[in-house]
This record gives structure tokens, C-alpha cells and sequence, in this order.
């Protein structure tokens, strides 16, 4: 089979987005920072730093704007206000499916638009959130990638979608248990927002969500996994898009390949410190006839021999003006990987496609709308 992707162009285009500057506002969002900064905040306003904690606890756990705590007086919520920025991320669009899953599009104070994805599972939800407005990864088999990379979003954004998933859930008596950081974008790239919203996301006195219930997908950066390992001791689940057995349809695929190769992300995931029982997930696309074949397995098994690993079959799902030459693989194809893999070994596992009516299925966001009917 031909190379999809010219690996080179799509590599020198990816440098140069990871190269892009920030966003940033003068004003720190309100709802992107963590109760320390909170508190350090409200000290450099001449604000008791001792309300930031009935403060955080409206804004994260009962999600309720600033005016709500009236533990601060009138004129400390009003200097509060001036000296912080609300975070815009309007649900303007909701794309439900007869799976059960619901896209959710959220557009931004600048217009642009994320989606992300609620996962109904039995009595509990799953939220697939975005983390960068398009991606600089330029993944040959993902809708997100021809966006390239439009700009970071900002923690506040990125706990905005979240919340607004949780309200949904809850109002469906389905509550929000698990986040996954996999939607559009490459959390790792801009890993202090990733970094950011994690801490909030599980500071007991908020949202609260436990680390083991929050899965971070990456690409394989490898320096990155290394400080998310760090940073939260194993405890974010950490998911890795490997995608390929061999470095060269690896290279192919996924430009990233050049930068880190398979050795330094198998390092990096060897050095991870997970706790006891615990497992990193290896996501593995299966495109027919290039990712599902005898060799790329054996590669794939030989990859997580002696890993605490999980892999995940995912197979492909299709978008339009994806490459002409990859194709979803054939149904027997998915139970053959799926038998071989297990005559290898390896613990192994089929992500069914869900939400593909609503163009939500895994690889397919890219702001394109879906014929189904908007709610
Ligand atoms: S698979 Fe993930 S990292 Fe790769 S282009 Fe798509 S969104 Fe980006």
C-alpha cells in the first residue's frame, strides 16, 4: 500500500503550529485558576486570600458564577470581577444519536468552535473533551487534523465544556464519572492548560472527579508523558494513540513518528508511574489492509510485550476528504486482529464505533454537521 501522508511537509507544517503563539488575555479567567492562584489573586486584590475556598467551591462544585459567594462583601465580588474575565463556551448546538451519544458543538468568544462528545455508559457518562481548537498533529486518519492547529483554548474554556456536559448529564440522571482528553486536539501540546485543568478538575473542595477517572490521549510526546507522570504520580489514566506496529506506517500515519520515535514513546510509557493494577490504554486504529496486517500485529504485540498495557481496537471510522487510500477495516478483518492479538498475549479489547450518525465517532471532529436532526 502507498504512504498516505507526505510524512516530511506534514511534519515541517506541524513544527511550525507547535510553534504558534498562545492565546492569552491580560485578565486571568475566573474559572482557569486553581484555588492557590485563587487565593493568591484575591491577596493581590487586597481580598482575604481565606474566601478562595468558599469561592472555588461556587465556581467548581455548584458551578455558579462569582456574585454567588457572599461570603466575600459587594465590594470585594465587585473588584473580583473587574480584575478577572468570564470564560465564554456557549453549547450552541446539540447532535444526538440512537446510540445514545450526544455531540455537543461549543462556540467561543472568538466565533470559533469545538466539539466534544457525552457517552452514555449504563447509569453513569462519559465526556470526550476538546482540548485545542483544531491540531497540529496532522494524524493521516483524523477529521480534526485538516483543521491544522486554529489555537490553544484556554483552561477556562476546557472546564467550560466539561461542566456544561455535566449538567446535561445529570439532568438525564446519567451523573459525569469520566473525562477523557480526546477529542480535538493533542493535550499534551499545550500541556500547562491540560495541566491546569486537571488540578482543578480533581481538587477535593470542586468538581472532585477522581485522577483514575480522568484519561489523558496523546500522541506520544514523549518528554510530556514524562511530566504528567510527575506532576499527578501515575494517577491521570494516560491513553496512547499508537496507531502502528512499525515505525515506518507509524512515520506514515502520524508525522509526530519523526520527532519520537517508537523507542522513546515505549520508554516513556515503560517509565510512567502507575499505580499497582493499573494499565496504560494503546489505542490502535485499524485501517484495512495497512494498520490490520499480520506484521503490523506481531509489531503491535512485540511493542506492548512486558507494558502494564491495555490495547484498544479502534476500528476506523471514515470522514469526508480523508485519504483515499485508507479504508475501515472489513468486520473479519476486526475479529482476526482481534483473535491474533490474543494468541499473542495481549490483553486486548474493541471499542465499538458509537456516535457516527451524529459524526462524533472517534477521528471524525472537525466542526462538520451531521445530517441528523439538531435538537
Ligand atoms: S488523532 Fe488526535 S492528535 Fe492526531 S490529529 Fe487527530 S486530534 Fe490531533
Amino acid at each position: 500500500m502507498g504512504v498516505p501522508l507526505n510524512g516530511s511537509a506534514s511534519l515541517r507544517k506541524m513544527r511550525r503550529a507547535m510553534d504558534a503563539p498562545r492565546h492569552s488575555d491580560s485578565r486571568p479567567e475566573w474559572l482557569g485558576l486553581t484555588r492557590t492562584e485563587l487565593a493568591e489573586h484575591l491577596v493581590r486584590q487586597g481580598i482575604p486570600g481565606g474566601h478562595a475556598l468558599r469561592l472555588f467551591g461556587h465556581l467548581h462544585r455548584r458551578l455558579e458564577a462569582p456574585d454567588a459567594c457572599t461570603a466575600m462583601s459587594p465590594r470585594q465580588r465587585e473588584r473580583f470581577l473587574e480584575t478577572t474575565a468570564p470564560t465564554h463556551c456557549e453549547t450552541t448546538e446539540v447532535h444526538p444519536t440512537d446510540d445514545g451519544t450526544e455531540k455537543l458543538v461549543f462556540t467561543l468568544r472568538d466565533a470559533r468552535r469545538v466539539e466534544g462528545v457525552i457517552i452514555p455508559e449504563g447509569p453513569r457518562s462519559t465526556f470526550c473533551v476538546s482540548s485545542q481548537v483544531g491540531c497540529a498533529m496532522a494524524c493521516a486518519f483524523c477529521a480534526t487534523a485538516r483543521l491544522g492547529l486554529e489555537r490553544a483554548l484556554t483552561p477556562g474554556e476546557v472546564l467550560a465544556q466539561i461542566y456544561a456536559a455535566r449538567v446535561r448529564c445529570e439532568a438525564v440522571g446519567r451523573p459525569l464519572r469520566n473525562v477523557v482528553f480526546m477529542g480535538m486536539g493533542e493535550p499534551l501540546h499545550h500541556y500547562e492548560v491540560t495541566r491546569r485543568v486537571l488540578d482543578i478538575l480533581t481538587d477535593p473542595t470542586g468538581f472532585c472527579l477522581g485522577a483514575p477517572r480522568l484519561t489523558v490521549s496523546t500522541v506520544g510526546l514523549a518528554p510530556r508523558i514524562a511530566q504528567l507522570g510527575r506532576d499527578f504520580e501515575g494517577r491521570i489514566q494516560l491513553a496512547v494513540s499508537l496507531n502502528a506496529g512499525t515505525e515506518a506506517t507509524r512515520r506514515a500515519l502520524m508525522p509526530i513518528t519523526e520527532r519520537h520515535g517508537l523507542a522513546d514513546l515505549r520508554a516513556a510509557i515503560a517509565a510512567y508511574p502507575y499505580p499497582r493494577n493499573r494499565y496504560v490504554l494503546i489505542e490502535y486504529v485499524l485501517l484495512g489492509g495497512l494498520t490490520d496486517t499480520p506484521a503490523e500485529l506481531q509489531a503491535l504485540a512485540g511493542f506492548v510485550r512486558g507494558l502494564p498495557a491495555m490495547v484498544n481496537l479502534i476500528p476506523w471510522n471514515p470522514f469526508e476528504g480523508a485519504p483515499a487510500d485508507l479504508h475501515p477495516p472489513a468486520p473479519e478483518a476486526i475479529d482476526a486482529a482481534f483473535a491474533a492479538l490474543r494468541a499473542m498475549g495481549v490483553p486486548v479489547k474493541v471499542r465499538l464505533p458509537r456516535g457516527r450518525r451524529a459524526v462524533a465517532a472517534c477521528g471524525q471532529l472537525a466542526r462538520i454537521t451531521p445530517t441528523a436532526e439538531v435538537a
